[in-house]
């Protein structure tokens, strides 16, 4: 993959900083405040020495795909520095729900009734406030996870109304063949139409066309850590 301004030799404090002055001109060239943009490092499959020099450089907010990885990557570091946050990115089993709700800070990827039902006891019995952003299968591809954008609001409804989920907003990985402007663009306006105010949306190839559509969080693994 081409990612502008990547270079494989530069340390990973050099890739956040410069990924930080391209979601500052993206944001500005839209007009929006920088800081409504916040940068999620994903750091699945990355070693312990790339996850450390990301944290020297004060990255605080990271993305995890599988639970079990992420318990592995970030259960000591969690005690070591209390202010990590992590998301949950990939798809979520009911099986693993128990240690998913202890482990991150934020669902992204809520895309089915028997999830959301399993969020819902979960999060109740371990007390816990954990936001979900709702995962959008904005190409209707038959092999991606994702709620159908047709299907949305009756979701929505039952996130809310029966299961009491504090839900942000929405999610969306792309088709790779596809203009991901299109698809960013119909996320927000699916978010708009539904009230939400947070989209997950943009990886280390596209982020800068994600933020002048409304990218809240930003994806970005390569682009920080190199290729995996
Ligand atoms: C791996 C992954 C990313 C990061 O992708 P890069 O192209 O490496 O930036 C973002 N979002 C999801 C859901 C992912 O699985």
């Amino acid at each position: 993959m081409f990612i502008r301004g990547f270079n494989k030799r530069m340390p990973i404090a050099e890739n956040i900083a410069r990924i930080h002055q391209q979601i500052k001109k993206a944001a500005q060239g839209a007009g929006r405040e920088v800081l409504s943009v916040q940068l999620v490092a994903v750091s699945k499959m990355q070693p312990p020495e790339k996850i450390r020099a990301a944290l020297d450089a004060g990255q605080r907010l990271f993305g995890e795909n599988r639970v079990q990885e992420a318990q592995a990557h970030w259960a000591a570091l969690k005690g070591e520095y209390p202010d990590i946050k992590l998301h949950l990115i990939g798809p979520l089993q009911t099986n693993k729900v128990k240690e998913a709700v202890a482990l991150f800070d934020m669902i992204e990827t809520l895309d089915r009734e028997k999830l959301a039902i399993a969020l819902s006891k979960e999060i109740k019995k371990q007390n816990k406030n954990l936001p979900c952003l709702v995962q959008v299968n904005t190409g209707e591809e038959v092999q991606k996870a994702g709620i159908i954008p047709a299907a949305l609001p009756g979701f929505l409804d039952f996130c809310r109304r029966e299961c009491a989920l504090d839900i942000r907003g929405l999610m969306c990985i792309p088709p790779v063949d596809e203009p991901p402007a299109l698809h960013f663009a119909f996320l927000a306006k699916l978010a708009k139409e539904n009230n939400l105010k947070e989209l997950s949306m943009g990886m280390s190839g596209d982020f800068e066309k994600a933020i002048p559509l409304g990218a809240t969080f930003i994806r970005i693994g390569t682009g920080i850590f190199g290729e995996r």
